[in-house]
């Protein structure tokens, strides 16, 4: 069992993800859970392990996470897995009188259409998710109203704070290439192309949509400032990088293929796969209230990091 300063409880749900690894190097002192705790969608072995934990406060980092073509392939999957696993774990907090939740909602939930970019956190219910991972995006809708609610039910012992990340990528991502985000993948093709000398790298998509990337160690260590501090608020609160780090998928991959140091493969972008939403331009306006000073990992420097271990770490995280 660890403490923080003030001696309370911290347990983060999904601990062993992408995000959960980058958090446990900034945070070792938290309780970290996986699938091996407890199944969140299993109501009463989630009541009974908070029982056994007592947490003060709780990180919500466990969610079905998956890339844009297992989305569109298994919508209705991710609704139903998010949306019990996201019930259970706040009826959890409601039971075992949880004083703060951290919860991770994400930028791809926000309406496809009719809302202002970049993203502001009062846009997200303006409209129908994008088609392609509509069945996350409404359990995570739902996460947020339900904590809300049960926030506002709790005449102040509860305090909710919803971070909206930008898409993520880190040392611990899944490169499963049949599960991977856009990072991960590109970072296993171009090593396997590379490695095999293939004549041509070929990428799924026209290359033409744009993202903005947060490195998973910026993420933990906002969280960590939301755990630290006394807030007396709920809080809805996008984190992204500035505007001007957004770049297309083209651009991404000459960066990653830079990083490899392979000279100028032949690139194919196989322009009849959909690619998702074009753009969700967000921006870093609004961490700033929180956090003026907060100083973001460039994508240069992120993918510097994550290469190499890749490749050193092929074996083990290729699966
Ligand atoms: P990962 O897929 O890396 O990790 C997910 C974690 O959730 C794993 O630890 C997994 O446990 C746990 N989990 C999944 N299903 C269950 C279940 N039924 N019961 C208990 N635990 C379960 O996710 P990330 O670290 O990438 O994501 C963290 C959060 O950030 C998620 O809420 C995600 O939606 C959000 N997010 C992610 C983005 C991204 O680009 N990755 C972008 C924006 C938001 P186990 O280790 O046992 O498998």
């Amino acid at each position: 069992m660890t403490h923080l300063k003030g001696s309370f409880t911290v347990v983060v749900t999904g601990g062993h993800g992408l995000v959960g690894k980058a958090l446990q190097t900034f945070a070792p002192e938290f309780t970290y859970l996986s699938r091996k705790h407890a199944d969140l969608r299993d109501k009463n072995a989630v009541l009974a392990l908070f029982e056994k934990l007592k947490p003060d406060v709780v990180i919500h980092l466990a969610s079905h996470v998956g890339g844009v073509y297992d989305n569109m392939k298994h919508n209705y999957t991710y609704l139903v897995d998010n949306t019990q696993m996201h019930l259970n774990l706040l009826e959890a907090c409601r039971v075992h009188q949880v004083s703060k939740l951290v919860n991770i909602l994400s930028t791809c939930i926000f309406p496809d259409e009719g809302v202002q970019y970049p993203l502001t956190s009062d846009q997200l219910h303006q409209g129908p998710p994008h088609a392609s991972n509509c069945g996350y995006a409404y359990s995570k809708r739902f996460l947020h109203t339900a904590s809300t609610i049960l926030s506002q039910s709790s005449n102040g012992t509860l305090r909710v704070i919803n971070l909206i990340p930008t898409n993520l990528y880190g040392r611990y991502d899944q490169y499963n290439l049949e599960r991977a985000h856009v990072i991960p993948a590109l970072v296993h093709k171009t090593y396997l192309a590379q490695k095999h000398d293939t004549p041509s790298l070929v990428i799924r998509g026209a290359g033409n949509a744009r993202r903005q990337f947060l490195f998973a160690n910026d993420l933990a260590k906002v969280i960590t400032h939301f755990v630290a501090h006394e807030i007396d608020h709920d809080v809805a609160c996008i984190v992204s990088p500035p505007k001007n780090h957004e770049i297309s998928i083209k651009d991404l991959v000459h960066e990653i293929v830079h990083v490899f140091g392979w000279d100028t493969p032949r690139i194919l972008f196989e322009v009849d796969e959909d690619e998702g939403q074009f753009c969700k331009t967000t921006d870093d306006m609004e961490l700033k209230t929180y956090l003026p000073d907060f100083e973001f990992t460039s994508l240069k420097e992120g993918l510097g990091d994550i290469i190499p271990f890749f490749c050193r770490e092929y074996d083990r995280l290729r699966t």
